[in-house]
């Protein structure tokens, strides 16, 4: 799934990323054998009984890239164009995530090829269920945690969650995080990935010695890494100039919550009263101090990079860059913040609310916000110093600490047999 008319492939760009790490770094060639070979990859077929009593068959996946470092942890898709090689290009890069914020957690992906807005809400609990049924052999809380990504939600993580639990005989909340707060979710969780965007915004603009109350910002995707992204930025003074959605973009409101109290009416940003509209491209290519790609990958090409004018991206999306894309990116002299760091919000929360769920006790929102940005500020300063001192992009750093994190663990565990 890409946007724009790249030929990119998520995958591809991904192993090349991983073959500058490795090099890099210097590590042998079998180390890159072990870390560009994907673990375990599930392909299944996801039968639904439609309203209308027809059957469709989806195809759905699990790829769990790796468990070196603890059990595997990533998302859940429902977007019509996944396959299974984007699949394992995002569980590739959930394993660098939690590595570079040095979470116990290998990496995965996982999703059904299916465009959730032509589901009626009993459909979409039924292929939820079905899904969570055929891939259940490979899931448990110590074993690989799904979460919400694009197209799924708080809802689909309880199905997900009664379905494991039912099989079990017993409930077992651990099996998936981004659950609602009553069955064992974690206060903060819904706003994570976003809060940590702004994290990210506000440690960049530090770095820049840009005032972020004199600051602008817009962001491209307005679901629930961008909404929550937005909410944040403004908190922190930052104007949020433009947001866009799948149908386009607006810009000229007052503020985030006026283009959300659309949003939630007609669902599209676009048409919301008194705003101006402009293409998802004449987005990334205003006149802002900091550009937000939220939506989905291959946003920033070879064709949209040249015309961006921020001094600062941060990658709210998984792999929005292609690698033509980050190069002119840096020829400008954008500091880009990249995904593996900036949209790391969301799994340090979801660890969070793994570690709350094995220990049955809950922490208050302000425990959650404190640690979640003692984790990313601790991540951030690494990154940074490692760019500095070796003189790399902060995505060459960021991949550079994430890759030696888990070639060190495949060393000391060792090859079994
Ligand atoms: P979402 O489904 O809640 O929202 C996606 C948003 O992008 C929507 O506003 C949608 O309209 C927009 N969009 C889709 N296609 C677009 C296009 N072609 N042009 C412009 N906008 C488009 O998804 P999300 O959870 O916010 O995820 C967004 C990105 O962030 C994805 O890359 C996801 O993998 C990544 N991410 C999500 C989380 C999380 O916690 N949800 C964590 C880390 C990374």
């Amino acid at each position: 799934m890409t946007m724009a008319s790249s030929n990119e492939s998520p995958l591809k760009t991904a192993l090349s990323q991983l073959r500058r790490a490795v090099e890099q770094l210097g590590l042998s060639e079998n180390d890159w054998n072990t870390l560009s070979t994907p673990r375990r990859l599930m392909e299944v077929a996801v039968p639904l009984r439609r309203d209308n009593g027809h059957v469709e068959m989806y195809k759905g996946y699990r790829v769990q890239y790796s468990t070196t470092r603890g059990p595997a942890k990533g998302g859940i898709r429902f977007h019509q164009d996944i396959d299974l090689d984007e699949t394992i290009a995002l569980a590739m890069l959930m394993t660098w995530k939690c590595a570079l914020t040095n979470l116990p957690y290998g990496g995965a992906k996982g999703g059904v090829a299916v465009d959730p807005k032509t589901l009626s809400l009993a459909e979409n609990e039924r292929l939820t269920r079905r899904y969570t049924s055929e891939i259940l052999p490979i899931i448990g809380p110590e074993r690989d945690i799904p979460a919400p990504d694009v197209g799924t939600d708080e809802r689909n993580m309880a199905w997900i969650m009664d379905t494991y639990s039912v099989n079990a005989g017993y409930s077992v909340p651990g099996v998936v995080t981004g659950k609602p707060i009553v069955l064992g979710g974690s206060l903060g969780r819904t706003s994570a990935t976003g809060d940590g965007v702004a994290i990210s915004v506000r440690e960049a603009l530090k770095l820049r010695g840009i005032d972020p109350t004199k600051a602008t910002v817009a962001i491209q995707g307005f679901g629930k890494v961008g909404y929550w992204a937005a909410v944040a930025l403004e908190k922190q003074g930052l104007k949020v100039v433009a947001v866009s959605d799948v149908n386009g973009g607006v810009t000229g409101y007052k503020n985030v919550a006026e283009v959300k109290a659309h949003l939630d009416k007609t669902g599209s940003v676009v048409g919301t009263p008194g705003t101006s509209p402009l293409t998802n491209t004449e987005l990334l290519h205003l006149a802002v101090d900091v550009l937000v790609p939220a939506a989905l990958a291959d946003s920033i090409t070879e064709a949209s990079a040249p015309g961006i004018q921020a001094k600062i991206v941060v990658e709210g999306a998984n792999a929005p860059t292609t690698p033509q894309g980050d190069a002119i990116m840096n020829d400008k002299g954008i500091l880009v913040v990249p995904d593996i760091l900036a949209n790391s919000g969301g799994v340090i929360v979801s660890y969070f609310e793994w570690v709350q769920d094995k220990q049955k006790y809950f922490w208050s929102a302000a425990e959650v916000i404190e640690n979640l940005n003692e984790i990313m500020m601790r991540a951030t300063k690494e990154v940074a110093e490692v760019a500095s001192s070796r003189g790399v992009t902060w995505r060459e750093a960021a991949n550079m600490i994430s890759v030696e994190r888990v070639a060190q663990a495949h060393r000391l565990r060792g090859l079994y047999p």
